[in-house]
């Protein structure tokens, strides 16, 4: 099953993306995960990223279509994979018809002021990686493994608009893109995580 989360910054598809992975038996392929470990290693990739990044400006569609073809293309991605955060642009869904065209796509909507809320006081595990928002959080290091939280640069409130402008701009047409597809499935994203899942789970029939 070749699956891609749409839905703006802060909707919740990295937390369902997990659940949805272990469900499919398929890897989970975040390229903001992906840039983000460019740019803490200092590669090439991540050197052309950080700039676009730290403002919440997309990163050009040439760098994400070279790096997503080279991850499809791994052997634990023969039978799917599910994308996070790609494509973004008409340009990159264009890429990913020719090479990996998604048999679903899941649109995750919330409306921009609780993603407002969610996204400037989500909080990042620096060692699982695992998310969590200030208004669950009891203590100063994560829940599950005990980590450093820290907050994503691009969280912060300078940012954090520009990111759903550059969303409504040019994620939000992708939209129209898979509907007229006919791969569409939209999911209201403003529930509870258990929710949300349960909702994810019956739009892909699994
Ligand atoms: P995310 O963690 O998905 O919110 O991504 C963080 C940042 O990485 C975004 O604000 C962009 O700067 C960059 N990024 C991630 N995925 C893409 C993509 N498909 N196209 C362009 N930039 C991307």
């Amino acid at each position: 099953m070749k699956l891609v989360f749409l839905g703006p910054p802060g909707a919740g598809k990295g937390t369902q993306a997990a659940g949805v992975c272990m469900r499919f038996k398929i890897p989970h392929i975040s390229t903001g995960d992906m840039l983000r470990s460019a740019v803490a290693k200092g590669t090439p990739t991540g050197l052309k990223a950080k700039t676009y990044m730290d403002a919440g400006a997309l990163v050009p569609d040439e760098v994400l279509v070279k790096m997503v073809g080279e991850r499809i293309s791994e052997p634990d991605c023969v039978n799917g994979f599910l994308l996070d955060g790609f494509p973004r642009t008409v340009a990159q869904a264009e890429a990913l018809e020719e090479i990996g065209k998604p048999d679903a796509v899941v649109d995750v909507e919330v409306p921009d002021e609780k993603l407002l809320t969610r996204l400037t006081g989500r909080r990042v595990c620096e060692s699982c990686k695992g998310t969590f928002h200030i208004s669950t959080l009891t203590g100063t290091v994560c829940p599950d493994c005990g980590g450093e939280l820290i907050q994503r640069e691009d969280d912060k409130p300078a940012t954090t608009q520009n990111r759903l402008n550059v969303y409504h701009a040019q994620t939000a047409p992708l939209i129209d893109f898979y509907k007229e597809k006919g791969t569409l499935r939209v999911v209201d994203g403003d529930k509870t995580p258990s929710e949300v899942f349960e909702a994810i789970r019956v739009a892909l029939g699994g």
